[in-house]
């Protein structure tokens, strides 16, 4: 599978699943554009490391997804959009009767509302080469809740919702819109979150995550963020052509339960 001659823009990429996504696509040969809302060396540094691994054009460009003229100005710096994928994402957890108001602003923005701005930035651009590519990184709260995650779960909700009408409002013109729903990813986030809870239950790590952080995952391992590019590739290909407006999970089996 190549995508030689395809450029990625990846939203949310200098760590975790982004940056698993970016490596993959870069990896199969597509120009990728990096970003996230700082603007450090090392954020430089890792688009040249991941361009100089791979042999392909790596650009980081910061942009903050909480605004949509900046999530639109990203996609007009990129100078092109072949691939898309929403990624950025924060989290809070809050019963809602305690919800802060301004996270619950931020998660709808960077999670829900920073995709609506880039794909309305990206389309025109994929309509004129009549080939795209949106990939929305949903989750598995995308299809199911939880308690105390209100903000991050109407969000992706309605991300699997944008997705569907994106895929409609571009079918038969060679772009297609999907989103990925990851359960539990073991991220440096998420690993960085094992040790206190080894603490807090008075567990062993293999307990902690067997029983407490993948509780609701029946495969009882995480997936990775290898899994996740990989998933992403495959719905570039065109073997994914007319797998449009639906949902992957990658969640252990999660949704099935
Ligand atoms: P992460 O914190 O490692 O990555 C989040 C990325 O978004 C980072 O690159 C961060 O810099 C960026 N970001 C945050 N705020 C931003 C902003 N205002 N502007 C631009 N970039 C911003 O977390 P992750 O686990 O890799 O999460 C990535 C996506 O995957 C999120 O949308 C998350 O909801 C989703 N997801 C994660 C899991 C999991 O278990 N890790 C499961 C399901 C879905």
């Amino acid at each position: 599978m190549s995508l030689k001659g395809k450029t990625a823009v990846v939203t949310g990429s200098n760590s975790g699943i982004g940056l698993g996504v970016a490596r993959a696509l870069a990896g199969a040969g597509a120009s990728v554009v990096l970003n996230s809302f700082t603007d450090r060396d090392e954020d430089h540094q890792l688009a040249s490391d991941l361009g100089a691994e791979f042999g392909v054009d790596v650009r980081y460009i910061k942009a903050d997804m909480s605004s949509g003229d900046e999530c639109r100005a990203l996609i007009e710096k990129a100078g092109g959009c072949d691939i898309l994928v929403n990624n950025a994402g924060i989290q809070h957890v809050a019963p809602i009767d305690e919800f802060p108001v301004a996270k619950w602003d931020a998660i709808i923005a960077i999670n829900l509302s920073s995709a609506f701005h880039t794909t309305a930035a990206a389309l025109p651009m994929m309509r004129k080469n009549g080939w795209g590519r949106v990939v929305n990184v949903a989750s598995a709260h995308g299809l199911t809740a939880s308690p105390y995650k209100s903000a991050y779960i109407a969000a992706k909700h309605g991300v699997v919702g944008l997705t569907k009408t994106t895929a409609l409002e571009m079918a038969g013109l060679g772009i297609t819109a999907n989103a990925i729903c990851p359960g539990y990813v073991l991220t440096p986030l998420v690993e960085a979150q094992i040790p206190d809870q080894m603490k807090t239950h008075k567990m062993d790590r293999d307990t902690v995550v067997r029983e407490v952080m993948l509780a609701r995952q029946p495969s009882k391992q995480f997936a990775t963020v290898e899994q996740i590019g990989g998933t992403a590739v495959f719905l570039c290909s065109e073997a994914a052509a007319q797998i449009t407006g639906t949902t992957i999970s990658v969640d252990g089996g999660w949704t099935a339960l």
